[in-house]
């Protein structure tokens, strides 16, 4: 399971968007802890569910969401099954976005998806000469699926 990440406090949160060029709105800062405070990515029915409670209507969340993945802070990831889902990019212990993102493994059976760790995308690259690759989507069955049939 990936590690859960560190919640993001109000301050920190100002500074990512700061950072990101983004202006602070309450909006953002719920995302941004919303995404923060879960270990793998959700989608936008999950975390509508955690944030219309604090009175964001969908449309706000889909706003915010739509902001903080241009500009970076946060990525849309799209398995195919047209359910994105969203996690925050991975970030330096500064603050600063990493260069690349981890990649993913989904269940082709239910749809749940992984995080693994950044250095697996090193190992395939090792195997493909000449190739630089920026992602991979690895599809399987997940231990709860398999363990179904
Ligand atoms: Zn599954
Ligand atoms: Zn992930």
């Amino acid at each position: 399971m990936p590690a859960k990440e560190a919640p993001i406090s109000l301050e920190s949160a100002g500074d990512l968007l700061k950072k990101a060029g983004l202006r602070k709105t309450v909006a953002r800062v719920h995302l941004l802890q919303c995404l923060a405070s879960q270990t793998g990515p959700r989608t936008q029915a999950e975390i509508n569910a955690d944030l219309e409670p604090h009175g964001f209507d969908s449309s706000t969340i889909f706003r915010g969401l739509t902001d903080l993945t241009s500009s970076g802070l946060v990525v849309r990831l799209d398995t195919g099954d047209r359910i994105w889902r969203f996690e925050l990019h991975d970030r330096t212990s500064d603050g600063d976005r990493t260069e690349r993102h981890h990649p993913h493994v989904v269940c082709v059976e239910c749809g749940t998806l992984w995080c693994l760790p950044t250095d697996t995308i090193e190992r395939f690259s090792d195997k493909i000469p000449g190739w630089q690759i920026s992602d991979l989507l690895l599809r399987g069955t997940c231990k709860a699926c398999a363990q179904k049939t």
